[in-house]
């Protein structure tokens, strides 16, 4: 029994030719499973009903299981999917004014193990398939519009970041079909821009994407050298600043648009004092076009650190902003359901010693000088 929530259009098309049908079946069925919603074949009632008399034997269209959800305050709203195994993953829908996003997660659990992360304190067990990528979309997506009463047409989700649960880039595989779904225009026809990846600096795979399906590019970079970098975000270790940034400027060449976002998570005493902000100026300056959003750190248990205080936050920005870099500072969503962001946690059967290399504190933080604040 296939998922055909695991396939991008080209191999809808291939598997409908396994079965005798001609390309254009390949579309209507597309369309009804991506912008209608549909999982039973008898409601496809433009389908060929030798296909749709088929199919049922052999295909199934199915979201993993929801086994919670939480809605918080602010009207932020997370799933947690059971993805099998002992391993759930949570997506997070946040609304806003203009826009819905949807933060979908690409892994259980994860195997770079950032130390500011909730996700990567818990390791790694295994990458999500496309369908489990596609089907966190596919399910937000319908029940939201079904919620919201919205016209047929009508979008509840335009924007996905790819900043959920795990390194979306460790898993390319299953991840680029995934994105072609959510591009394809007889799917969910998200525009390239409202597309984001972030990646830690998977660097090779920032090559990739470039090539085969550029989309908007984040970049989680939380220091201004390779010796603070190293201890916060592991991966440093074997794709080093000077690297990561050349992968940027290579990558502008294609994207959709014409800057990075460069995520830094704010750690009181640890990467937010006047002279990493300056650091900081001097490392992306007129070398790499890109927007800083600063991330208020959102604390978990056993993480050992701090949200820096709103006013080093404000000082931090400020120096950037001086220097002619954008600067946003990100507003902090559901943070009372811990679906804020690096707050997501799932539940996850780590096959990995992230954990408990963290746990033991072979990846310690080095103390910041108070005289360079
Ligand atoms: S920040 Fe991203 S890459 Fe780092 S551990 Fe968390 S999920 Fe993994």
């Amino acid at each position: 029994m296939v998922n055909l929530l695991d396939f991008d259009l080209d191999a809808l098309s291939a598997h409908c030719e396994q079965l005798g049908e001609r390309p254009f079946r390949a579309v209507q069925l597309f369309r009804w499973i991506h912008q209608r919603g549909a999982s039973d074949f008898s409601h496809m009632t433009d389908l060929a009903r030798s296909l749709r008399e088929q199919l049922p034997s052999q295909a199934h269209v199915a979201a993993p299981p929801v086994v919670s959800e939480q809605a918080s305050d602010d009207g932020t709203t997370k799933w947690l999917f059971d993805v099998g195994g002992g391993n759930a993953v949570e997506t997070v829908f946040i609304p806003e004014a203009e826009r819905g996003t949807l933060c979908v997660s690409s892994q259980a659990g994860c195997a770079v193990g950032c130390r500011f992360c909730a996700t990567g304190h818990q390791g790694f067990s295994r990458n999500l398939t496309t369908g489990e990528i596609v089907g966190q979309l596919w399910f937000a997506e319908h029940l939201l519009r079904a919620r919201l009463g919205l016209a047929p047409g009508e979008r509840a989700i335009d924007n996905v970041v790819m900043m959920g649960m795990g390194e979306p880039l460790q898993n390319y595989g299953a991840l680029l079909p995934a994105l072609r779904v959510m591009l394809d225009d007889h799917g969910y026809g998200l525009s390239r821009r409202r597309v984001t990846v972030s990646t830690s600096g998977v660097v090779p795979m920032i090559d990739r994407l470039r090539d085969n399906c550029p989309v908007a590019l984040a970049v989680s970079l939380h220091a201004p050298d390779d010796a603070l970098r190293d201890q916060l975000v592991p991966l440093n270790r074997k794709y080093p600043l000077h690297e990561l940034l050349a992968a940027c400027v290579r990558y502008l060449d294609a994207a959709p648009r014409d800057f990075v976002t460069f995520e830094y998570c704010m750690l009181d005493g640890v990467n937010d004092s006047i002279e990493q902000a300056r650091a900081l100026v001097r490392l992306v300056r007129d070398r790499v076009s890109c927007k800083i959003n600063l991330i208020p750190f959102n604390p978990f248990a056993d993480s050992g650190l701090q949200r820096s205080p709103r006013e080093r936050v404000t000082a931090f920005a400020d120096v950037l902003q001086g220097a002619g870099i954008v600067t946003t500072v990100r507003r902090t969503r559901g943070d009372d359901i811990a679906a804020a962001c690096g707050q997501l946690a799932g539940e996850v059967r780590d096959r990995t010693r992230v954990a408990q290399r963290l746990a033991r504190g072979t990846i310690p933080l080095l103390p910041v000088e108070p005289a360079r604040r």
